[in-house]
């Protein structure tokens, strides 16, 4: 992944694995019998307590916010996701959890420039307990690195602008003052909970995919504290896999000796029109070249290039389809050179990092629950569907029914205009505390 790691240009970031991208609302037939006419639900005084202490946190957690959000912690960020990671190791060691890091894990570069890179830590925070096993998972990391020009946390009336305050500082909030609201009134004790904050999500959780999966075996239900917008909670998911091409050619002077090259950019730009052209949008697939590189210098046959391709598909067998096209293309050779005998060399490497999210029962009374809780405290929740995938895809896909976007409500997550909406802090806290405490109820099976 290569270049793309170096991370050269706002650009380039802006093609980062979009994560909370294209939502879109289903339509009245599209929506589940179940999920449609939800009963508000009736809340005890417990439950209302919680709503209580929460309101009095508001202000320390707008600071709490504000200190996140301070630490920069751009997926290749070591420094700031080792003090990130620190901060929250405490808060919840603070909760009563056992905490440790994990290796980020490696990966290779796959580029012309060769290499690999090392994620950062990611934390693991656990709780045994009487209940059923509940995995909450989140990450650390956001797509703004150091140089980034979006850095600042700014108030206005309702809203805060900020890098990660939605995406997901903000949902990483929820989920710690919903433990918070729940240890006060001693009711943490009997929870069986596994804390997972990783920091490679915004690179497609490549270092982390395996301890998500492996834990996602290991429990009963999983939540995911990404945001969302507006009153819709995601319910299913596109799949997300991504590849990567490098071409090598052979360099030579483009005026002297032009001849004896062979141009790893022209390989490149056959491949590139014949990838674009797997797109079929009847069939929900999309696949996108979103960044190419390529050559050393203007007056030099350009001895290497890459390209970085980004794919969407409603079901695996799809995805799976589309990565081996891509290898069968990448297979044919088009670019020699007869004199010298010289031909460019392609090498393919694709993962499916994103599993699509498909419909799931368990999941569909999972979301009935919290949109009944939900209506009670004043937001009718609706669901949709998303282009774009979460770690809770990889859980739900590794047999774990899990609800994705019970964190804070606001717009332009990846972009300089990501924001939240302040009034939705408490409501989403209250929401999260409530539903925890009912499925904490539930002992193990
Ligand atoms: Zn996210």
């Amino acid at each position: 992944m290569a270049n793309f790691y170096r991370m050269r240009s706002p650009i380039f970031i802006s093609i980062l694995l979009f994560v909370i991208p294209a939502v879109s609302s289903l339509t009245e037939s599209e929506i589940p019998k179940s999920l449609k006419e939800v009963p508000a639900a009736v809340l005890n005084q417990k439950e209302k307590a919680l709503g209580q202490w929460i309101e009095k946190q508001e202000k320390q957690m707008l600071k709490d916010l504000e200190k996140m959000v301070a630490i920069n912690t751009g997926t290749l960020n070591k420094e700031g996701l080792d003090k990130y990671r620190n901060y929250l190791q405490r808060e919840l060691k603070g909760l009563g959890f056992t905490t440790k890091t994990v290796d980020g894990g490696k990966v290779p570069k796959f580029s012309c420039e060769g290499g690999e890179i090392q994620f950062s830590d990611h934390l693991l925070a656990e709780k045994a307990g009487a209940s059923q096993k509940i995995l909450l998972s989140g990450h650390m990391d956001t797509v703004f690195n150091k140089t980034h020009d979006f850095q600042k946390f700014i108030r206005q009336g309702d809203i805060i602008r900020g890098p990660g305050v939605l995406d997901m500082k903000g949902g990483i909030l929820v989920m710690l003052y919903a433990l918070k609201a729940l240890k006060n009134q001693g009711e943490l004790k009997d929870a069986h909970i596994s804390i997972i904050l990783n920091s490679d999500e915004e690179m497609g959780s490549l270092g982390s995919n395996k301890l998500l999966s492996d834990l996602a075996k290991n429990h009963d239900l999983g939540l995911v504290f990404e945001g969302s917008s507006g009153n819709r909670i995601t319910r299913t998911r596109k799949g997300l896999g991504q590849a990567r091409l490098v071409f090598n050619g052979k360099a030579s002077h483009a005026g002297s000796s032009h001849h004896k090259g062979v141009s790893a950019v022209k390989e490149l730009a056959h491949k590139v029109l014949k990838i674009e052209k797997l797109t079929d949008y009847n069939k929900g697939v999309t696949v996108n070249v979103g960044m190419v590189q390529g050559g050393e210098a203007r007056n030099t046959v350009p001895p290497c290039a890459e390209a970085y391709v980004d794919l969407r598909y409603p079901k695996v067998s799809l995805g799976q389809k589309l990565l081996k096209r891509i290898k069968d293309i990448g297979s044919v050779v088009e670019v020699k050179n007869p004199e010298t005998k010289d031909e460019v060399k392609t090498k393919v490497w694709g993962v499916l990092h994103r599993p699509a999210k498909e419909e799931n029962k368990k999941t569909d009374e999972m979301l009935k629950e919290i949109f009944s809780i939900s209506k009670t405290l004043g937001l009718e929740l609706r669901p949709s569907h998303s282009g774009g995938g979460t770690d809770g895809s990889i859980m739900q896909a590794a047999g774990l029914p899990t609800v994705d976007s019970l964190g804070l409500i606001g717009s332009g997550a990846h972009s300089n205009r990501e924001l939240i909406k302040v009034s939705s802090l408490v409501h989403r806290t209250h929401l999260a505390a409530i539903y925890l405490r009912r499925l904490i109820q539930q002992k193990k099976k």
